[in-house]
């Protein structure tokens, strides 16, 4: 896959853009206000490989939270501000690592050159995030938002910018509708080199949201285009972290964590194979090393078809073996099968017993969430 060749971007720590791996990011839902739970749940977002949090200020007493959040922090922190250029001032000054506002939006020419001005001398990027169910009422056909309209509705906003010589810029071009926000992205693609926060906006709920924003998501990445992610979903933002992992990974785009193999069951599955799927990725779910783990049902196909797995389990009758690389290593009863395969993956892990293909992290290696 050729990625799309883009400015690159910094955000306190980590780089959007560039040759810098694709990062994963979400947004609290708590209060901003509240500083002491969204800086738990912060906790809780980079414990799940969150590389870039976003709170909302939709006020002054959100602002003055800021520097608490700020502080404690182990991630760049974004603030998404509508409209009102003292909130952006205000969040500058509290150490926020990037904005996310449309300078088209704040008023007059003054109060743009006032938040570029001091945006420009702390280094923080600006992202211009258009939304199909909020673009200006001159560029809808009909009253309805098109890709192309989004797409001249973020040029106008990178032009503000422009003209006032400030190129730190990130875009995102979102819609609930995937054909009509992949359509913008990929139009305004060949248009800028700006790096794109890419993302289907209101996916929905946790199950059908996370397969709205892989396909939209994937189709853009698929074709080299996104720089950094955020999958939004009704619920804990912990999952959002979690899904773009896994659309990630699914393309080759990152190493991190645990690579689930589990097959569909069918009649020769002779063991509680969903048990036992469902317990092997509920304890691996913190681990930061990359890892293919397969839970095959059977000994026929099992080992074959995961061969290219680190190492996994294929179920017999009241028993199971423990694979590895499609070798076949040991028998064990059913009831201690889980057991053993967390043996195994100790062992592939911290005993320096390190298979072919495994442990080659790259960028993504254990423990450095905000590194990418
Ligand atoms: S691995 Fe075996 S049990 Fe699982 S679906 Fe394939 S044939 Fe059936």
């Amino acid at each position: 896959m050729r990625r799309r060749k883009t400015r690159p971007v910094r955000l306190g720590g980590v780089t959007v853009g560039g040759d810098a791996p694709v990062s994963v990011q979400s947004m609290t839902n708590t209060d901003t206000r509240d500083a002491a739970a969204t800086g738990e749940q912060i906790r809780r977002l980079v414990e799940a490989g969150c590389e870039i949090v976003r709170v909302a200020v939709p006020d002054r007493e959100a602002a003055l939270a800021l520097p608490e959040i700020r502080r404690g922090a182990t991630i760049p922190l974004v603030a998404d501000i509508h409209f009102d250029h003292r909130l952006a001032l205000a969040a500058i000054e509290a150490g926020v690592d990037g904005l996310r506002i449309n300078p088209g939006n704040i008023g007059g020419g003054d109060r743009v050159a006032a938040v570029v001005k001091a945006a420009a001398a702390k280094n923080i990027p600006i992202r211009i995030g258009v939304n199909a169910g909020s673009l200006e009422k001159d560029l809808l056909r009909d009253g309805a938002p098109t890709s192309a309209a989004m797409v001249e509705s973020a040029l106008r906003h990178v032009h503000i910018l422009e003209n006032m010589g400030f190129y730190d810029i990130k875009i995102s071009l979102k819609a609930s509708d995937v054909p009509l926000m992949a359509n913008a992205y990929r139009m305004l693609a060949d248009k800028v080199d700006y790096p794109f926060h890419v993302g289907v906006t209101e996916a929905g709920t946790i199950f059908s949201g996370s397969i709205k924003s892989a396909v939209g998501i994937g189709i853009l990445l698929w074709e080299g285009i996104g720089d950094t992610v955020r999958v939004s979903l009704t619920g804990d933002p912990v999952q959002e972290v979690r899904a773009a992992y896994e659309i990630l990974k699914s393309l080759g785009l990152r190493r991190k964590g645990v690579e689930l193999i589990s097959c569909p069951t069918c009649a020769r599955t002779q063991i509680d194979l969903v048990r036992i799927a469902g317990q092997v990725e509920e304890r691996l779910a913190g681990l930061d090393t990359p890892l293919k783990v397969a839970v095959m049902g059977c000994v026929v196909n099992g080992p074959g078809e995961a061969r290219h797995a680190d190492v996994g389990v294929a179920g017999g009758r009241g028993e199971g073996l423990i694979f590895r690389k499609g070798r076949v290593i040991r028998k064990v009863p059913e009831s201690l099968l889980l057991t053993e395969l967390m043996k195994e993956i100790d062992n592939l892990i911290n005993g320096g017993d390190r298979d072919e293909g495994f442990g080659n992290a790259g960028a993504d290696s254990a423990g450095s969430p905000g590194g990418g």
